[in-house]
C-alpha cells in the first residue's frame, strides 16, 4: 500500500534522558512511538501495528499533535484521544490518568464495517484493535505465551481424551495446521513447536512469512505444498517439533489437505477474518488484493466470506475426522456463517474450550516494557517473577524458555499470565527495583485486552458464558473506570478488537513504575483492581472457580451466594 503522508521512521528514544516533563507523560510518548517501530508494527508507514488496519494514530499529523502534548504535558494534566486524534488537554489531579483514549466506538445500530469504513473515509474514526490504538503492542511476543499455554491445554485435552496417548500432555507426534502468519498469528508455530509438535502455518503474503522467520519465530518457508507436507510429517513421525510455512490461500490448501486425507491433529487459523477486506479470497491476487478491497468493499466482503465458508467448511472436515478444531479469536466462524454455511459454529471458539478456568482467577497475559531500551532491565525482571512465585510450575517453565526462545522487537518487553493476588506483587516489586537502581529507568505494565474481566465479546472472550451474559457490555465500562480510579497511567475504551467492528467492547490500562512511594500506590492499586474485575465478571456469572478465587484474595462480592 501507499504510505499516508508524513510517513517516516519512527523509533521510541532509549535511556534515561527525558524528552516529555515527567515519566508518566515520557511513557505514552515512548510505547506510541514504540508501537510504530518498523521492527515492531507490520506497516508503520499506514500507522498499522497489527491486526489488520489496528493503528496507533489517525494520521500523521495525529501522531505528531498527540507527541507534541505528551511532551508538554503537566503533572496534572490529562491528553484526551478520540480514535487516534488528540482532542483535548484539560485539568485533573495527579493521581488522573495522563491519557484517556476512546477508540473506534459506535453506537449499537451504527456499528457495521460498512458505517465504521464511510465514517473512517471521512476522516472522523480509526479502528484501535486492541494494544495497536492504546501503545501497548509488544510484537508477537504480546501474544505467544497465551499461544503457548492454549496449544500446551490442547495437548493435556489430547492426552485425557486417549485420542493422542503417548505424548505425556506434549504435542510431540502431533500435527497442527493453521493459516496466517501476521502480528499475532506470527506467534503460532512457535507456540506449538514450544509445546513439541509439528506444525504447518498457511500463508498467502511471503513476506509476512518469511519475517517471522527473521524474528525466529517459524523454522522455515517451504517452496511448495508438497514439500512443506513432506517436512512436517515426517517431523510428526518421528516426533520432532518442527514449524514450516507454505505460501498459498487457505481457503484452498485446507480444503485439498482434507480432500487428501492428511493426517491432522489440530487445526486452527489466526488470518484477519474479523475483518473481510483484510482475508484474501481465492481467485484474488495477493496484488489486487487492496486496491480491489478498497475499489469494490462490498462486492469483495461477499468473496471474502464465500472464501470463508469453505475455509470453515473445511476445519468443520477435519473436526468430523476426529482432529482437534477451535476458532482462534478472529470471528472466521461468523463471517462463514455470513456467507451461508450453517455448521460454521460446529467448533468452539478458544476460550470456552480451554482459556476460562484461567479468566476465573483473573488471569491473562500481563506483560511490561523496559523503557529504558536495555534488555539487561528485562533479564532482571524475569529473574525477579521466578523468585517470587515457585509454586507456579506453568510460570516458572514459561520464565526460563522466553528469554531463550524470544527475539524482542522495540523497546524490550515481557509477558507472562498472571491473575489477581499475583499482579499488584509482580509490580510493587518492579517498581522497588527501579528506586534502588536495579533497573536502570521506569517501566511500563500493561495488559492485553484478551482478558478476563476487561472485554465483551460474544465470538471470543464471553462466547458461552454460564449465565448467558455473552453480550453484556457493563464489565469493560466498569473496568475502565475502576482504572481510571485506581491511578493507571493511560486508560483506553475500544470497540470492535480481535472480532471486528459490531462485536466487541474491551478496555486496556497501563501504569507507569517509576520507583517514586507515589507510583507504588498506584501500581499496587490498579494491579489489584484491574484483575479483580475478571475475577467478578466470573463470579457474577456463577462460575464457583472465580468465587473461590476472589475468596482466597479478599475481593469483596456484595451478593455472593453462600
Ligand atoms: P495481521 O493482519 O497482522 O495478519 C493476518 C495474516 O493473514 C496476514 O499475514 C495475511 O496475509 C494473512 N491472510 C489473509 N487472508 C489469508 C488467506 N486467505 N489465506 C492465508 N493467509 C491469509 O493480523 P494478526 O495481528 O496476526 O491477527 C490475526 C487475527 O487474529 C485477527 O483477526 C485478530 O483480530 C485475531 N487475534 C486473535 C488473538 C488471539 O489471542 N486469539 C489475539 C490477537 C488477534
Amino acid at each position: 500500500m501507499t504510505a499516508l503522508p508524513g510517513a517516516r521512521p519512527v523509533r521510541a528514544a532509549r535511556g534515561t534522558t527525558l524528552t516529555a516533563k515527567s515519566w508518566a507523560t515520557e511513557a505514552p510518548l515512548r510505547m506510541l512511538q514504540n508501537n510504530l517501530d518498523p521492527d515492531v508494527a507490520e506497516d508503520p508507514d499506514n500507522l498499522v501495528v497489527y491486526g489488520g488496519t489496528g493503528r496507533a494514530a489517525r494520521d500523521w499529523a495525529s501522531f505528531d499533535a498527540i507527541s507534541r502534548e505528551l511532551t508538554d504535558l503537566e503533572q496534572d494534566e490529562t491528553l484526551l484521544v478520540q480514535s487516534g486524534r488528540p482532542v483535548g488537554v484539560l485539568r485533573t489531579h495527579e493521581w488522573a490518568p495522563r491519557v484517556l483514549i476512546a477508540n473506534s466506538n459506535l453506537v449499537g445500530d451504527w456499528a457495521t464495517w460498512p458505517e465504521f469504513r464511510r465514517l473512517e473515509a471521512m476522516g472522523l474514526t480509526m479502528y484501535g484493535q486492541m494494544t495497536a490504538g492504546s501503545w501497548i503492542y509488544i510484537g508477537s511476543q504480546g501474544i505467544v505465551q497465551g499461544t503457548y499455554e492454549t496449544f500446551g491445554a490442547v495437548a493435556t485435552k489430547l492426552a485425557a481424551s486417549g485420542r493422542h496417548q503417548h505424548s505425556g500432555g506434549s504435542l510431540a507426534g502431533t500435527l497442527t495446521v493453521t493459516a496466517g502468519l501476521g502480528g499475532m498469528g506470527g506467534a503460532q508455530p512457535l507456540a506449538v513447536t514450544l509445546n513439541g509438535g509439528a506444525v504447518l502455518c498457511i500463508e498467502v503474503d511471503p513476506h509476512r512469512a518469511r519475517r517471522r522467520v527473521e524474528t525466529r519465530y517459524l523454522d522455515v518457508v517451504a517452496d511448495s505444498l508438497d514439500a512443506g507436507l513432506e517436512l512436517v510429517l515426517a517431523a510428526k513421525k518421528d516426533r520432532k517439533a518442527l514449524s514450516v510455512g507454505v505460501i498459498g490461500n487457505a481457503a484452498e490448501i485446507l480444503p485439498e489437505l482434507l480432500r487428501r486425507g492428511v493426517e491432522v491433529d489440530i487445526v486452527t487459523d489466526q488470518t484477519s477474518a474479523h475483518d473481510p477486506l483484510w482475508y484474501l479470497p481465492t481467485g484474488v491476487s495477493l496484488e489486487d488484493w487492496h486496491d480491489y478491497a478498497r475499489a469494490k468493499p462490498d462486492e469483495f466482503t461477499d468473496r471474502s466470506r464465500v472464501s470463508m465458508a469453505a475455509h470453515v467448511e473445511a476445519m468443520v472436515g477435519f473436526a468430523d475426522a476426529g482432529a482437534e478444531v477451535f476458532d482462534y479469536g478472529n470471528s472466521i466462524r461468523g463471517e462463514a456463517q455470513l456467507a451461508g454455511y450453517e455448521r460454521a459454529f460446529d467448533f468452539p471458539g478458544f476460550v470456552p474450550a480451554y482459556i476460562r478456568p484461567l479468566f476465573c482467577e483473573g488471569k491473562g497475559p500481563f506483560r511490561w516494557a523496559a523503557l529504558s531500551g536495555d534488555p539487561a532491565d528485562i533479564h532482571a525482571t524475569d529473574r525477579a517473577i521466578i523468585e517470587m512465585f515457585p509454586e507456579n510450575e506453568g510460570l516458572q517453565r514459561w520464565m526460563r524458555l522466553a528469554p531463550e526462545k524470544i527475539a524482542f522487537q522495540g523497546l524490550p518487553a515481557r509477558i507472562c499470565w498472571l491473575g489477581a493476588g499475583e499482579r499488584h506483587l509482580a509490580g510493587l516489586r518492579f517498581n522497588e527495583m527501579v528506586a534502588s537502581g536495579e533497573l536502570s529507568a521506569p517501566v511500563v505494565i500493561g495488559r492485553d485486552h484478551l482478558d478476563s474481566g476487561s472485554v465483551a465479546s460474544p465470538y471470543r472472550e464471553t462466547e458461552s458464558m454460564a449465565d448467558g451474559s455473552d453480550a453484556i457490555a457493563d464489565w469493560p465500562l466498569l473496568n475502565a473506570l475502576v482504572n481510571t480510579a485506581s491511578g493507571a497511567t493511560w486508560v483506553s475504551i475500544h470497540h470492535g478488537g480481535g472480532v471486528g467492528i459490531g462485536r466487541s467492547i474491551h478496555a486496556g490500562q497501563v501504569t507507569v513504575a517509576d520507583g517514586t512511594e507515589l507510583a507504588a500506590q498506584k501500581v499496587e492499586r490498579v494491579l489489584t483492581n484491574d484483575p479483580a474485575m475478571g475475577v467478578l465478571r466470573h463470579v457474577d456469572a456463577g462460575y464457583p472457580e472465580a468465587s473461590a478465587a476472589a475468596e482466597k484474595v479478599g475481593i469483596q462480592v456484595p451478593m455472593a451466594q453462600s
